[in-house]
């Protein structure tokens, strides 16, 4: 299939799927053109778990920012060994990272929102640009119940991405975190162990912390910002669908 051949009336038609039969559409129709893109939050390691009971042949990406947890690299290495899988790496262009760190140093997304916003451009954006060069079909962990920002996800959506479509699938859109756990606890899957210690969405070290209990579900990214919005995105996911 191609993507020119993905009209509105397919789009709603995949948007009234379940994950699982999303995700075996998706591979059915795109096999190594569809990939799985996660920062291994436990949607990751659930849609991981998911497409393996399909297909023993899928690809998995994530960016790697090289400012990421401990706990976050030992995911990636659970979840090699349990699939069977070579997670594919993008990382950040060096000479771009040079750049920024040689003007504003390693620290500076505690400046302001713009300087924040151009460290995850270097580190996550860009790589993440590359990863897409690379599919048609690109699968994601977002849900509508993360912020308010968030509320309008679709578990599919044609979105454009430097002049080409994608087709952008969220399995888990309306999946609460109750039933993301069941399904980790039902299945024993491997997941990410800040889980356990208070975190519940997942970035770089600093930039991700632990939430006080009945904080907001993104209040532990980027705290210094939490008086301004809850519109705090590292840019991989503000591309617009277009209908
Ligand atoms: S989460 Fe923080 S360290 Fe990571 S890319 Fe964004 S601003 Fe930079």
């Amino acid at each position: 299939m191609k993507i020119e051949d993905i009209k509105k009336d397919m789009v709603d038609k995949l948007n009234a799927m379940s994950a699982e039969e999303l995700l075996k559409w998706a591979f059915d129709n795109f096999g190594d053109r569809a990939a799985i893109g996660t920062s291994f939050q436990l949607t990751g390691t659930v849609i991981i778990d998911l497409a393996s009971k399909y297909t023993k042949r899928f690809r998995v990406f994530t960016i790697d920012t090289l400012r990421l947890h401990p706990e976050t690299y030992d995911a990636i290495k659970a979840a090699e060994k349990k699939y069977g899988l070579k997670i594919e790496r993008f990382t950040p262009d060096g000479s771009a990272l040079k750049n920024m760190l040689d003007r504003f140093g390693e620290y500076l997304f505690f400046m302001d929102k713009a300087k924040q916003e151009y460290c995850c451009m270097v580190r996550k954006v860009e790589p993440n640009k590359r990863a897409l060069k690379t599919l048609n079909v690109w699968i994601t962990g977002l849900r509508k119940d993360q912020s308010d920002y968030r509320k309008t996800v679709e578990k599919a959506a044609i979105i454009e991405e430097d002049g080409r479509k994608i087709l952008k699938l969220s399995p888990l859109a309306d999946w609460d975190m109750a039933k993301i756990w069941q399904c980790i606890k039902e299945n024993n899957l491997p997941y990410n162990k800040l889980f356990d210690m208070g975190y519940d969405s997942i970035g770089c070290i600093i930039c991700s912390t632990p939430l006080v209990k009945g904080e907001p579900l993104r209040a532990g990214r980027w705290r210094w910002f939490n008086k301004q919005d809850d519109k705090k995105e590292c840019g991989i996911h503000t591309t617009g669908s277009i209908k």
